[in-house]
C-alpha cells in the first residue's frame, strides 16, 4: 500500500515537473515572439532616415529682418545643429543643402527657372523612398512686428505628419516658448513642398524676423542650438511613442 502511494506521488510529481517545463518553454517562446514584434514595430534609429530642408539658399535669401538678418543663414545653422543631434542619436540624416546653395541648376538663365528647378529637386528628395520623415526649417515674417513665436505646419498627405507636428508643438512650448499658444496648421497649396510631399513632413517656422526681440535671439548661435535641440526632442518624443 505504501509502495502504491509512493508510485502515485512520483507520477504526480513528474507530471508537475513536465507541466512546469512546458509552461516555461511556452513562456520563453512567447517572450521571443513579443521581442520580434517589438523589433518590427520599433525600428532602430539607424533604420530611420530624416531629411532636413534648410529653406532657401544662395540668391534666394528668404525673409529679411529690418536690421538685415537673412532667413537662409538662420535656417542653415539650426538645420546643421539638428543634423548633429540626430546623428549623435544614431539616426541617418540627409540635407537638401549643407551650405549657402540651392539644389536648382545655377546655369539656368533666369532666377525664376532656377528656383522652379530647385523646388522640383527638393520635392524629388522629399518624396524619395529612402526618406522616412521630412523636417523643413524656415523663419516667419509679418507686416506687424508684435507677433513672435514658432509655428508648425504639416503636410496633408500622410496622417503621421499631423501627429509629428503636434509632438513638435509640445516640445517647443514645453522647452522654449511656454507662452506660445499657436496651433499646428495643415499646409495648403501656398506651401508647395508640404502640399505635394507624400512622406510624413512638417515645416517649422522657428520665429518672426519681423519681431526685433525674436530676431535678436534667432541670430545668436546659442538660441539656434536651443531651437535645434527642441526640434530634436520633438522628433525623439514622436519616435518613442509611435
Ligand atoms: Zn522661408
Amino acid at each position: 500500500m505504501e509502495k502504491l502511494k509512493q508510485s502515485i506521488f512520483n507520477i504526480i510529481f513528474y507530471i508537475f515537473i513536465i507541466a512546469l517545463i512546458l509552461g516555461l518553454v511556452f513562456l520563453l517562446i512567447f517572450a521571443i515572439m513579443k521581442l520580434n514584434v517589438y523589433a518590427y514595430e520599433k525600428p532602430s534609429p539607424e533604420e530611420i532616415c530624416i531629411l532636413i530642408d534648410p529653406g532657401h539658399g544662395a540668391e534666394d535669401g528668404g525673409a529679411v529682418s529690418d536690421d538685415g538678418v537673412v532667413e537662409k543663414g538662420i535656417n542653415l545653422s539650426i538645420s546643421n545643429h539638428l543634423k548633429e543631434y540626430l546623428e549623435l542619436s544614431g539616426f541617418r540624416v540627409e540635407m537638401t543643402r549643407d551650405d549657402d546653395n540651392i539644389m536648382g541648376d545655377r546655369n539656368l538663365p533666369t532666377l525664376k527657372e532656377r528656383l522652379r528647378d530647385d523646388m522640383r529637386k527638393r520635392l524629388d528628395l522629399y518624396n524619395s523612398e529612402q526618406i522616412d520623415y521630412v523636417i523643413s526649417i524656415h523663419q516667419n515674417k509679418f507686416t506687424e512686428s508684435k507677433y513672435s513665436g514658432a509655428q508648425v505646419f504639416y503636410s496633408p498627405n500622410d496622417e503621421r505628419s499631423e501627429v509629428l507636428a503636434d509632438y513638435m508643438r509640445k516640445s517647443i512650448t514645453g522647452f522654449l516658448q511656454p507662452e506660445n499658444t499657436r496651433e499646428i496648421t495643415k499646409a495648403g497649396s501656398n506651401i508647395y513642398l508640404l502640399n505635394n510631399c507624400s512622406n510624413p513632413c512638417i515645416l517649422v517656422e522657428c520665429g518672426f524676423l519681423s519681431n526685433p526681440e525674436e530676431t535678436a535671439l534667432l541670430k545668436t548661435e546659442e538660441y539656434q542650438k536651443q531651437m535645434a535641440f527642441t526640434i530634436y526632442c520633438g522628433m525623439l518624443d514622436y519616435i518613442k511613442n509611435n
